[in-house]
């Protein structure tokens, strides 16, 4: 099988001007649960050499990680993760326009196109999701942008329902609004805020709402106790974990390129955080990430598909 080749490549350049350490973080040891990374890019290409697909989850393996859900933000990727997984069976899809891409699309006249070929690619037995879409205020701002972001989430939110997909939600400095409009439209069976951002108020609401709140490698880092507060309050059946990688590698190898095998690292930082043993953590979130989307296995996947049609 060729290898897919990335489109993408992370900026070997940190936002701060230096330039980042490009070597891969040694593999940490399993826990003794398997694990799941629920978001991921694994088209976006980092470190010294870049890594396909199937030698992302040989590492995963290596590391007690199953499976992980990669995520695209625009067709092409969204075709892409498709494509990776119906190659690698550990891997499931997520689809959508990302929320900084749609006012670009609708701006060009190219929204609706490009939401007909996300609906088409989202039928696929291997897309776990429709994601991520969602709010971001910090990269989007006019009235027209805003506008085209809003209707872009909300077209998401309905093509979620109307295909019966959990969605993952991007939010950045818009939690109010995402609320908003989850309530004003009603949120699908299995909404996740992806690389959750808020405090433990916003965490209060998810876990009213029974909404999932994804934690992402941030919440080790230092200048976050907001986010160690939301992990304070949340339910246990409502957390889960990802990488968002290559970004957001947790600390101690903040920087450096992430893949989906150092979820173990943000998991005993969580447990331990908690007070909880780390084994029965990762237990729990892959019971969560399994409930949520589902098999990752193939045939395992098409009974359950299946069934869940019937
Ligand atoms: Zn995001
Ligand atoms: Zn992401």
């Amino acid at each position: 099988m060729l290898a897919q080749p990335h489109p993408n490549r992370r900026d070997p350049v940190a936002e701060t001007g230096h330039r980042r350490e490009l070597k891969y973080p040694e593999v940490p040891e399993p826990l003794g649960a398997l694990c799941y990374d629920n978001h991921t890019h694994l088209e976006i290409e980092d470190g010294e050499v870049g890594l396909d697909v199937v030698e992302h989850m040989d590492l995963a393996a290596r590391a007690g990680i199953a499976g992980a859900i990669t995520v695209g933000g625009d067709v092409a990727s969204s075709r892409w993760q498709v494509e990776a997984a119906n190659r690698e069976p550990r891997l499931l899809a997520a689809v959508a326009i990302h929320p900084n891409e749609a006012p670009r699309l609708a701006a060009a006249g190219g929204l609706e196109a490009a939401l007909d070929e996300i609906e088409a690619l989202a039928h696929d037995e291997r897309v776990a999701a429709i994601g991520e879409t969602g709010l971001d205020y910090y990269r989007t701002s006019g009235d027209d942008n805003l506008r085209a972001q809003l209707e872009s989430f909300e077209r998401h939110i309905d093509l979620a329902k109307r295909l019966g997909r959990p969605m993952q939600i991007h939010d950045r400095e818009a939690h109010d609004d995402v609320v908003a409009t989850l309530r004003r439209v009603g949120a699908p069976a299995g909404t996740v805020f992806h690389c959750f951002s808020g405090d433990a108020a916003l965490a209060r609401i998810a876990a009213d709402e029974g909404w999932f709140v994804s934690f992402a490698g941030n919440v080790t880092f230092k200048n976050a106790p907001n986010l160690r507060e939301a992990l304070e309050v949340l339910p246990r059946e409502l957390v889960l974990v990802e990488t968002d990688a290559p970004f957001l590698t947790p600390i101690p190898f903040r920087g450096r390129p992430n893949a989906p095998y150092l979820v173990p690292v943000t998991v005993r930082f969580m447990a331990e955080h908690l007070g909880a043993d780390a084994d029965a953590l990762a237990a729990r979130i892959a019971e969560n990430t399994l409930g949520l989307y589902g098999p990752f296995e193939p045939e395992a996947r098409r009974a359950w598909l299946a069934e869940r049609a019937a």
